[in-house]
């Protein structure tokens, strides 16, 4: 039994909510199954709310992501929203989201189901069994950093963006990597660029002070991010913990993501610091957007959603079992060849719809007890 678990569901626009009724499902299974009891609510986000609201996130649907354990997000955008005014598009209300909760700590991870394995761009022994977690730091570096802007300098532009990061925030991103590695394997690697970037030698320097004065225990390894990207390419297996800067985190994290196969099967977790419960601000989403194409049509893999919510069982409500048996549960629907389109061939026989992967699942689910 869990105290005062508060989950907000973000549906979202496209395929958001299709994939979100599926883990709506698995809740429900835990509540009666596993008496694990979350007290949910659901808003709007992205498209929906701009066209109820006007304005793609409402402040009282920021005021309850400030105030709930974690958040669900499904995705947001489509395209007859493109033609709105920068400050109003759908994308828009994930980053305030971002913002507001002050998620630093972006967790990124490439796991490689067996049944899968073919799927991947690599070789099947390269990639089974992989398991590695990518943490971003999500709220500074080049993207944020100032002087920014394109600029005249004598008779030509140059394009200015800066690399910063003080020391607090290298701290509070290593310190989340370690903590994680604590939970998985005890390993973490740190990739910068210390040969050529000054924030590269203080980034290394912070990492190991952290790991030396309170996380000896887990194993630190330095590495050159362009290395880093070569070795996740020759043999992602060497890896546990990966933790790196915002720039280098998004070449990184979706270099590794791809080594998987679909976008589909991709789930994230942004954390921030921690609450007066203990728990981590969290905002749990889909790697993927809303994908238009296929929405309404039920042909939605739900699983980078449902693997998203595991992620919020392990992170925010400390029920790593729980998690591990959902992981287990979909690991044993795609042993038994359950697709959706996005996993198959288009010779591969009838894919299974969101909802039929979604009833599978917890049927495997059922079969776990
Ligand atoms: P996308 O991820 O929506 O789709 C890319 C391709 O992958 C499409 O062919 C789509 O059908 C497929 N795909 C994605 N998720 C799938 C799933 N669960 N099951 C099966 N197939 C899946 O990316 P896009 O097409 O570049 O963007 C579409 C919209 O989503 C845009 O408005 C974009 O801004 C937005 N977007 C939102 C987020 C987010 O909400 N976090 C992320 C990326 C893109």
């Amino acid at each position: 039994m869990m105290s005062n678990a508060s989950l907000l569901i973000l549906p979202g626009d496209g395929i958001g909510p299709e994939v979100m009724a599926e883990v709506r499902k698995i809740i429900d299974w835990y509540g009666a199954k596993r008496n694990l009891q979350f007290d949910v609510s659901e808003d709007l986000v992205g498209g929906v709310a701009y066209d109820k609201h006007g304005t793609p996130l409402h402040d009282d649907t920021m005021a309850k992501a400030l105030e709930v354990d974690a958040v669900l997000l499904g995705a947001v955008g489509g395209p007859k929203y493109d033609a709105l005014d920068f400050s109003v598009k759908p994308e828009r209300g994930l980053l305030r989201l971002r913002k507001e909760m002050d998620l630093f700590a972006n967790l990124r991870p490439a796991q490689c189901f067996d049944a899968l394995a073919d799927f991947s761009s690599l070789k099947k022994d390269v990639v089974a069994g992989l398991d590695i977690m990518i943490v971003r730091e999500l709220t500074s570096g080049i993207y944020f950093g100032e002087p920014r802007g394109i600029f005249e300098e004598g008779n030509e532009r140059v394009g200015i963006n800066t690399q910063r990061y003080t020391e607090s925030e290298i701290d509070r991103v290593a310190r989340s990597a370690f903590e994680l590695a604590r939970r998985r394997s005890n390993k973490v690697c740190s990739m910068e660029k210390a040969n050529v970037m000054e924030s590269g030698i203080l980034w290394r320097e912070v990492v190991q002070k952290v790991h030396d004065e309170d996380y000896p225990d887990v194993e630190l390894s330095h590495m050159y991010a362009d290395a880093g990207a070569m070795q996740l390419c020759r043999w992602p297996k060497q890896f546990d913990v990966i933790v790196t800067d915002n720039l280098f985190g998004d070449l990184l994290s979706d270099a590794a993501a791809m080594l998987t196969g679909s976008l589909g099967m991709l789930p994230s977790a942004s954390l921030g610091a921690p609450m007066a419960n203990g728990r981590p601000k969290a905002l749990y989403e889909p790697v993927h957007g809303s994908a238009p194409d296929i929405a309404g049509q039920g042909k939605a893999n739900p699983i980078a959603c449902i693997l998203s919510f595991a992620m919020a069982l392990r992170y925010s409500f400390d029920q790593g079992d729980e998690a591990a048996r959902l992981e287990a549960a979909i690991e044993a629907v795609l042993a038994d060849g359950a697709r959706t389109a996005d996993l198959m061939g288009p010779e591969d026989g009838t894919p299974m719809s969101t909802s039929e992967m979604g009833d599978a699942i917890v049927a495997a689910l059922d079969a776990s007890l």
